[in-house]
């Protein structure tokens, strides 16, 4: 990949690019990747440790064993990255990326925690839209007070300290 690749958490206290990425983007249904996301399992993509960058702030660490350390945004908590101290490589959270429907897995590890009833989560019932239906008003409220930092590296966040400026 020629375009550098951007991301960062939701606060955006944390920013990040890559200029290349592994061609392994996958989830993974083990345990510790569960509590580290806090969710059914984790999406990531692997980089080469010299091709990433912080360009805002600094993650920081837990080190979830001996070898492994989880890197996240202090300030909102959001994952960003499974990094192996001893190796080549870096693997970022692919919801942390500004674009992770780019990246659409190619293969499932850790298979022992998956969800027993994975397989059928597409038949679960879709209740639409963020914004369709009776949600349109809470959805508004959220939109008008919204803090996420967008998919998009920006020069000044958040746009509060822009305004004072
Ligand atoms: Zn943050
Ligand atoms: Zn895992």
């Amino acid at each position: 990949m020629s375009e550098w690749i951007t991301g960062g958490c939701q606060c955006g206290a944390v920013r990040y690019r890559a200029s290349a990425l592994t061609d392994n983007a996958h989830i993974c249904h083990c345990r510790m990747c569960q509590k580290a996301v806090g969710n059914f399992f984790a999406a990531l993509v692997g980089a080469p440790k010299e091709a990433v960058e912080w360009t805002r702030g600094r993650p920081s660490v837990f080190l979830s064993s001996g070898h492994v350390e989880r890197g996240f945004c202090s300030a909102c908590g959001t994952p960003l990255f499974y990094n192996d101290v001893e190796g080549p490589r870096i693997t970022l959270t692919i919801g942390s990326l500004d674009h992770p429907e780019r990246l659409k897995p190619k293969s499932q590890d850790g298979i022992e925690g998956r969800m027993p009833w994975f397989s059928e989560l597409p038949a679960v019932p879709d209740q639409g839209e963020t914004e369709a239906g009776d949600s349109a008003a809470w959805a508004a409220a959220i939109r008008a007070s919204n803090r996420q930092h967008p998919d998009h590296d920006t020069a000044v966040w958040p746009l509060d300290a822009a305004r004072r400026e």
